[in-house]
């Protein structure tokens, strides 16, 4: 499937196929018709041990790859300069075209790169996870971690095209596989009954990681979950209203992760109990039937296992008045009326949220 991304920024394709790495050098010729472009490669040693023979298939001339070390504590400003550093030195200039063949931190980095590096030059994102593939690579946001919190430096600079090759799925470590899932459940809850109800029917086929098994019913569950992210940062680029939907299960995730010192949990994993604990809320408030309260709690679940974790209910709700997403001081809130709608609401209280979050813990 060929997904598009329509904002008034950039338009560009998300291209979801198995065996996409093989046709790079000419797909990124295609986009870049009559233009030169030198293309710089910024991934992973790991990543690359493992794919760089089909990802080099289609090149006549290997490109220069940059290597940045795997981890979300890298996904830093040093980091950033050194990367540049390199750029510089391998004589990238404004026609240089970065390649980010990664997950998100790899994605984020290079993006950000692509942003500054002579105030902007272009970029493909060629996500490696499944994070990745169905959020993290679409949309724009670009960006670096600070001691002082996650994503707190940034920009917004979307990429040329986002070639998501699903055969690179199968080597990612289970446990990410299923954290990854769980923003895929996210859009699910947030936007699309029917993708919800084919991760229900489906769960076995799209969670089996064995090396032949057959891709086609993750590469449904990827599609679909683009075409709700692509859907909504097309309508609402920055995040003025509609896009705050994907933020759902974020604000106590987020506050999960941050009580957890980032190393405990994958972002998937601390998202779902955010969704659990955003799920409480509306079931407190009685905006959401009961019966379709228990099949959201069972399909993350199912999706599971969510590691558990030792923090209060106290510490959490402390935690996400931190959140850089809440403007003046007001934490706005995501909550499920049905499967595949929500609703904003800004007035959830202190009392109101310890409550939902002690049921989830
Ligand atoms: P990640 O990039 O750290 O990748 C997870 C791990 O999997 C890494 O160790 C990586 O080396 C490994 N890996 C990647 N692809 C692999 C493959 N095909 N086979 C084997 N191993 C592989 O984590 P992630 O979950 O992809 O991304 C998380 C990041 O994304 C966070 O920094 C988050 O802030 C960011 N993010 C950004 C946006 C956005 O809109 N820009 C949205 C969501 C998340
Ligand atoms: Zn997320």
């Amino acid at each position: 499937p060929v997904i598009p991304v329509n904002t008034p920024s950039a338009t560009y394709d998300v291209t979801i196929a198995p065996n996409l790495l093989r046709t790079l050098h000419p797909r990124l010729r295609k986009l870049n018709p009559g233009k030169p472009f030198r293309p710089f490669i910024v991934t992973s040693p790991n990543i690359w041990a493992l794919w760089s023979k089909p990802f080099l298939a289609s090149f006549k001339e290997p490109p220069t790859v940059l290597f940045h070390p795997a981890g979300e504590r890298h996904k830093r400003m040093s980091s950033v300069e050194s990367l540049a550093q390199q750029l510089a030195t391998a004589g990238a200039d404004r026609d240089s075209l970065l390649l980010a063949f990664g997950g998100g931190v790899i994605g984020d980095i290079t993006g950000f790169l692509a942003a500054i590096y002579m105030r902007g030059i272009r970029y493909v994102q060629i996500p490696t996870t499944l994070l990745a593939q169905v959020d993290s690579s679409i949309g724009g946001k670009t960006g670096v971690n600070l001691a002082a919190g996650k994503n707190l430096i940034g920009s917004f600079h979307h990429p040329q095209a986002v070639l998501a090759d699903t055969d690179l799925l199968r080597t990612l470590p289970p446990a990410e596989l299923r954290a990854g899932l769980q923003e895929s459940i996210k859009a699910g809850i947030i936007y699309d009954a029917k993708l919800f109800r084919y991760m229900e029917q489906n769960a076995e086929a799209i969670l089996s990681t064995k090396r032949n098994a057959d891709t086609k019913a993750l590469t449904k569950v990827v599609a679909a979950s683009v075409r709700v992210k692509a859907d909504v940062v097309s309508k609402d680029e920055k995040e003025s209203g509609l896009r705050m939907i994907l933020n759902f299960g974020h604000t106590i995730g987020h506050a999960v992760e941050a009580a957890t010192n980032y190393q405990q949990l994958l972002h998937g994993e601390a998202v779902a109990w955010g969704s659990i604990a955003a799920l409480n809320v509306a079931i407190a408030r009685k905006t959401i039937k009961p019966k379709e309260a228990e099949r959201i709690t069972k399909l993350i679940l199912r999706y599971g296992p969510l590691p558990t974790f030792k923090a209060t209910a106290e510490k959490l709700v402390a935690l996400t008045s931190r959140d850089k997403k809440n403007r003046s001081g007001i934490r706005s809130f995501v909550l499920p009326t049905a499967i595949g709608k929500v609703e904003i609401v800004r007035n959830v209280t202190e009392p109101e949220l310890l409550a939902a979050t002690n049921s989830m813990l």
